[in-house]
């Protein structure tokens, strides 16, 4: 087990050691559990919070830390009874902490020595913890999750932003306007560490001819840590303070500098903490620049050339692309790398030419700008997207790399994105599973086997289970809108949320707005959608995709069938999966990568209606949910749109409303059922976030770990 990290961070965060400890009081013990991220994927640790001010737990957005502010701790546990509650959670966290027997020790015991650092621009935790925009975040922020209860040895690394990611709102024409509050620090499960010169531990890079100075914030996943950097220091002068203020905020050179901050100081950071990792993991391309800092610490403390410096780091060093979106691969053009990494590329003894070739598709083409993207190609050895199809695109994309190459040839594989199954799980469901997969499903939860009791279990509680699900969902959506009337808790409830960037086409279901009405509005079987999702703040296009959405929402054909809840996040999103009954996604194959909001919904019985790309490509066997269209793709965008929605309706006409309230009496639709059961037994143990994690260690830190040393 990972001691090593735990030793660390405990002496990092100035802890007692566990023999010198008096005992804890009932203060101590809330403390730790509400700074340990932990209690976010436990389930009865979260009650006990909630029960402590049932009130404060929904004003504080769910966080423990500023809950605790609220009232005086112990006063409150003893008027409540609480204390071996408490007593009971904190003995639980520290026999987790100690993670005898994880699956790391079983399967990896190579890796126990050593540690993987996991940089990535963004991690989506939990609705309090505004680290993140989405899929990618929230990705993120699953793979923590999932590593530390397999007990693998991570390090997350990425940035502190103090305003976070926008919070949406509305003008009355229904036009998105962004809102960037401030985030209390002192609200929030972050601390800084302590070096051994008892002085917080800062970092510096250089910066166009200046000095960047960061401050380092360490956060605790369980068992892996989280480490952010902040640039908000008094060191800095006042321009370079705000660089981390937004996550993706800004323009190109916010941008290059915040990578900067990410790879290279990101890097720095670890090192200033005593973590030497022998992995390093880039979670997309932003943090691409470690490589060429790992290589500057090779070659000027092992005296090594730069080729031989940079392939020695890609020999440990793991890439994971995420997206076929052009924008989505940053790109910089030569005078401003020069500018801002000149200094990186003197430290290598590289002309800016060679440098350059390093970002290039085509590295003699003087024209092409650096693509962070094809640094981490040719800086890693271990290259993957993100499911088997994305697998294709990305080596048709990449394929100039290679030239000559066959497509089939060029080396990117695939490691399919999963979801960290407590997380998104709800509690009755959780309940349901540890009632017939046996209380220890959640470490068997990536064997096949371990999901078949789920036909066992009686139509009527799943459903029964499911309908109190999609009522809270329901009650959740009118509370948002302030609209206690709105929507039907009977009514067959479709989901569609996420980002509004075009190619995930998110007003297909508007087509045909006279047909959309037929289906919603048929009195005996009625139809009911809820729409969510944000639109980058300088995607006009994406904010009109939203605009249009809500006008239609205000249309009386639709009676309130359709609603758009506003600022989607985690918590949004949290409600959504575990209340709808089908979860409608329609991505231009093959531009999704993945996407995994399908996969929290398979946990908790909805049942998938979506376009046979990314990951559903893979996971639909015909009986498992619904497919929109066949596969195929056609030249012309437009006809593709044509067709496509044409399938997405007939299969609500024909398949999804007929099959939903397919009832004899009360009974609950067993046709229906079924298909929960089977998208449950087919799904839920291939798209977990451990099932992911364990693909990376086996298929990437392992094949690195062939050179491990415990080099700390
Ligand atoms: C799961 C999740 C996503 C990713 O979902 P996609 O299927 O990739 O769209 C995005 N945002 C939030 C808040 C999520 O919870």
């Amino acid at each position: 087990m990972n001691r090593k990290l735990q030793d660390l961070a405990s002496r990092l965060l100035g802890d007692t050691p566990a023999h010198e400890q008096a005992p804890l009081s009932v203060e101590d013990k809330l403390r730790e559990l509400s700074f340990n991220l932990w209690w976010n994927w436990h389930p009865q640790v979260l009650e006990m919070f909630r029960q402590l001010d049932p009130a404060g737990w929904a004003e504080t957005n769910h966080n423990p830390i500023a809950l605790l502010k609220r009232f005086a701790p112990a006063a409150r546990v003893a008027e409540l009874s609480l204390e071996n509650t408490v007593s009971f959670h904190y003995r639980r966290l520290q026999e987790y902490l100690r993670g005898e027997g994880s699956w790391c020790d079983a399967h990896a015991g190579g890796l126990q020595a050593a540690s993987i650092a996991y940089f990535s621009a963004e991690f989506g935790l939990h609705e309090s913890l505004p680290l993140y925009s989405g899929g990618l975040g929230v990705l993120a922020g699953d793979y923590l999750k999932s590593a530390s209860d397999l007990g693998l040895p991570v390090v997350g690394v990425g940035l502190f932003y103090a305003t976070g990611y926008f919070r949406q709102r509305f003008d009355p024409t229904g036009w998105q306007t962004e809102e960037y509050g401030h985030v209390d620090v002192a609200a929030l499960p972050l601390r800084r560490p302590v070096g051994a010169d008892g002085a917080p531990v800062a970092i510096e890079v250089p910066c166009n001819g200046e000095t960047l100075h960061a401050a380092v914030w360490l956060a605790r996943i369980g068992r892996t840590l989280l480490l952010l950097l902040d640039s908000d220091v008094e060191a800095n002068p006042p321009h370079l303070r705000g660089l981390t203020a937004r996550l993706y905020g800004g323009d190109q050179v916010t941008r290059i500098r915040q990578e900067a901050l990410l790879g290279v100081g990101g890097l720095r950071a670890l090192r200033a903490l005593g973590i030497r990792p022998a992995v390093l993991h880039l979670n997309e391309g932003h943090s691409a620049f470690a490589i060429l800092e790992r290589a500057r610490e090779r070659l000027e403390e092992e005296g090594m050339s730069f080729d031989d410096a940079l392939r020695e780091t890609s020999l440990q060093t793991v890439f994971t692309t995420h997206t076929p979106v052009e924008a989505g691969h940053d790109r910089f053009p030569a005078d401003l790398v020069e500018r801002e990494l000149g200094w990186l590329r003197a430290a290598l003894r590289l002309d800016p030419e060679p440098l350059m070739a390093l970002g290039r598709a085509n590295p003699a083409d003087r024209g092409e700008p650096f693509c962070m993207t094809v640094l981490a190609i040719k800086g890693s050895r271990r290259r993957n997207g993100v499911s088997s199809l994305h697998g294709h695109v990305a080596r048709r994309m990449w394929r100039p790399l290679w030239p000559g190459r066959d497509e089939e040839d060029v080396p990117i594989g695939h490691v399919t994105n999963g979801v960290h199954v407590r997380s998104w799980l709800a509690l009755s469901m959780n309940r349901i599973f540890d009632r017939y997969l046996g209380a220890d499903w959640p470490a068997r939860q990536s064997d096949c086997a371990t999901w078949r009791p789920i036909a066992a279990v009686p139509d009527c509680e799943l459903w029964e289970t499911h309908e109190v699900l999609r009522r809270y969902l329901v009650d959740f959506v009118r509370r948002r809108a302030g609209r206690p009337g709105l929507l039907d808790e009977r009514a067959l409830t479709l989901g569609f949320a996420r980002r509004f960037a075009t190619y995930k086409r998110g007003t297909i279901l508007l087509t045909d707005l006279d047909r959309l009405a037929r289906i919603l509005g048929d009195p005996a079987r009625p139809v009911q959608i809820v729409f969510a999702g944000k639109a980058h703040p300088r995607d006009d296009a994406g904010k009109k995709l939203i605009q249009d959405l809500i006008a239609v929402t205000r249309d009386p054909r639709f009676g309130g069938r359709l609603v758009f809840v506003e600022d989607y996040d985690i918590n949004v999103a949290r409600h959504m999966v575990q209340g709808v009954d089908v979860w409608i996604n329609t991505p231009m194959r093959p531009m999704e990568a993945c996407g995994t909001s399908g996969q929290k919904v398979v946990l908790n019985g909805g049942v998938n209606l979506s376009v046979l790309d990314g990951w559903w490509a893979e996971g639909y066997d015909g009986k498992n949910g619904f497919a929109i269209g066949d596969g195929l793709v056609h030249a012309d965008p437009a006809v593709q749109w044509a067709r496509d929605a044409d399938s997405l309706y007939r299969q609500l006409e024909e398949q999804v409303v007929p099959l939903f309230y397919d009832r004899e009496g009360a009974a609950p639709p067993r046709g229906w059922v079924e298909r929960m059961k089977r998208s449950i037994t087919t799904l839920a143990w291939r798209y977990n976030a451990d099932r992911m994690v364990a693909d990376y260690v086996r298929h990437g830190y392992l094949a690195a770990g062939g050179r491990l040393s415990a080099d700390w």
